[in-house]
C-alpha cells in the first residue's frame, strides 16, 4: 500500500509503498477515507520532544470503511464506516472501562491516516450512522477535543466566552460553548480572515487585531471573560488569557506550546484564576460528536478549506508550516 511516511525532523513527509497491514485477534483493518492534517502532526515532524521514530505514519484524524477485522472483534463489521479514536490503552482499567482511554496508564496516540490502509484496536472505532460521510467523519476528533474543553471548563449557561485562536480547535471550542449554552462567545484572531467562518460555527462576535483589545473584547462580550480557551499554544497567550479573564474565571488551555511559556502567578493568585489544560477526550465526547453530525449539524464542514491527494500531502503539509489561508486540509486518501 502506499503511505506518506514521516522520515526525519525537519524534512518533509515521502509518498512511498509499505507492507499491507494485517490484524491481531481483536483487530480491524480500516481503508482510510479522508484524513485531516493537524497542527500536532506538524508539531511532531519538528520537535524532538515528541521522539517520532522514522518510518512512523501519521495521521490521527481519519475516518474510514473497515475491511478486516480479527477473530475477536465484535465492536464493527466489514463494510461499516467508521472515525478513529486515536488513542491505544490497555482496556482494562477503570479509567479504560469508563471510556477514559486518554487516562489509561498504557496509552499511546496512534497515527495511520496517512496511508492507505491502518490497523487499529476495535476499541478505537466508533461507527458512523449512514447520514455521516467519512469526510465529516474526519472532523469528529478535532470537535472531539473543542467538546472536551467545552466539558473541562465547564461552560455553563449564561456565559460568557472568549475563544483565543480561530484556527479548527478553536472554532471547535466555539461551537460547543454555544452549543452548551454559553450567551456570548467571541472569537480572536491576529487577522480578520476568519471571522465569517467563526460566525458560522457560532460564535457571536469576532473581535481582529485593535489598539484596545481588551476593552474590544469585554464590549463584543457585554462583560469580562467568565471562560477564556486558549486554542493557539504560542508562548505569552495564556499571560493574555489570565489577563483577559474575570476573577474567579477558567482559562482552558488547548493550545498545544511545547516551548517555555511565562505568566504572573501574582496576577493568577489575585484573581483566583483557575487554569486547565485540557488533552484529547472520552470515547462518550467522541460519540457525541459523531451525533452532532448525525443530527444535521453540519456547519464544521465548512472549516475545511482545501481537500488534497496522498501524492500532494507532503507538499500541502509543508504549506502548512508557514502563513496560510487554509483552515483544515483534508487528505484524499484514495483520491486522484
Ligand atoms: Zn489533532
Ligand atoms: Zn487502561
Amino acid at each position: 500500500m502506499r503511505a506518506a511516511v514521516f522520515k526525519a525532523l525537519g524534512q518533509p513527509l515521502c509518498v512511498e509503498r509499505v507492507p499491507d497491514p494485517s490484524t491481531g485477534p481483536d483487530e480491524v483493518v480500516v481503508k482510510v477515507g479522508r484524513c485531516g492534517i493537524c497542527g500536532t502532526d506538524l508539531h511532531i515532524t519538528e520537535d524532538p520532544i515528541f521522539n517520532a521514530p522514522p518510518g512512523t505514519v501519521l495521521g490521527h484524524e481519519f475516518a474510514g470503511e473497515v475491511v478486516q477485522i480479527g477473530p475477536n472483534v465484535e465492536r464493527v463489521r466489514t463494510g461499516d464506516h467508521v472515525s478513529i479514536l486515536p488513542v491505544r490503552s490497555c482496556g482494562q482499567c477503570p479509567a479504560c472501562l469508563a471510556g477514559k482511554f486518554a487516562r489509561c496508564a498504557q496509552m499511546r496516540i496512534t497515527g495511520g491516516g496517512y496511508g492507505e490502509y491502518t490497523v487499529v484496536h476495535q476499541r478505537q472505532c466508533v461507527k458512523l450512522p449512514s447520514t455521516v460521510s467519512v469526510a465529516d467523519g474526519a472532523l469528529v476528533e478535532p470537535l472531539a477535543v473543542g467538546l472536551h474543553g467545552a466539558n473541562a471548563g465547564p461552560v455553563t449557561t449564561g456565559d460568557r466566552v472568549l475563544v483565543i485562536g480561530a484556527g479548527p480547535i478553536g472554532l471547535a471550542a466555539a461551537f460547543w460553548a454555544r452549543r452548551l449554552g454559553a450567551v456570548q462567545v467571541a472569537v480572536t484572531a491576529p487577522s480578520n480572515r476568519r471571522a465569517a467562518l467563526a460566525l458560522e460555527l457560532g460564535a457571536t462576535a469576532f473581535v481582529g487585531p485593535s489598539d484596545n483589545f481588551g476593552e474590544a473584547v469585554n464590549k463584543a462580550l457585554g462583560g469580562p471573560a467568565d471562560l477564556v480557551f486558549e486554542a493557539v499554544g504560542k508562548p505569552g497567550l495564556l499571560a493574555r488569557a489570565v489577563d483577559l479573564v474575570r476573577p474567579r474565571g477558567t482559562v482552558v488551555v488547548l493550545g498545544l506550546c511545547t516551548a517555555a511559556d511565562t505568566y504572573n502567578p501574582f496576577q493568577t493568585m489575585v484573581k483566583e484564576v483557575r487554569i486547565h489544560p485540557a488533552m484529547l477526550y472520552d470515547l462518550p465526547e467522541f460519540e457525541a460528536a459523531v451525533d452532532v453530525l448525525h443530527a444535521g449539524d453540519v456547519t464544521p464542514r465548512s472549516m475545511v478549506t482545501e481537500t488534497v491527494s496522498l501524492s500532494d500531502l507532503p507538499a500541502a503539509f509543508e504549506a502548512l508550516r508557514h502563513r496560510t489561508t487554509q483552515c483544515k486540509t483534508l487528505v484524499d486518501v484514495w483520491g486522484a
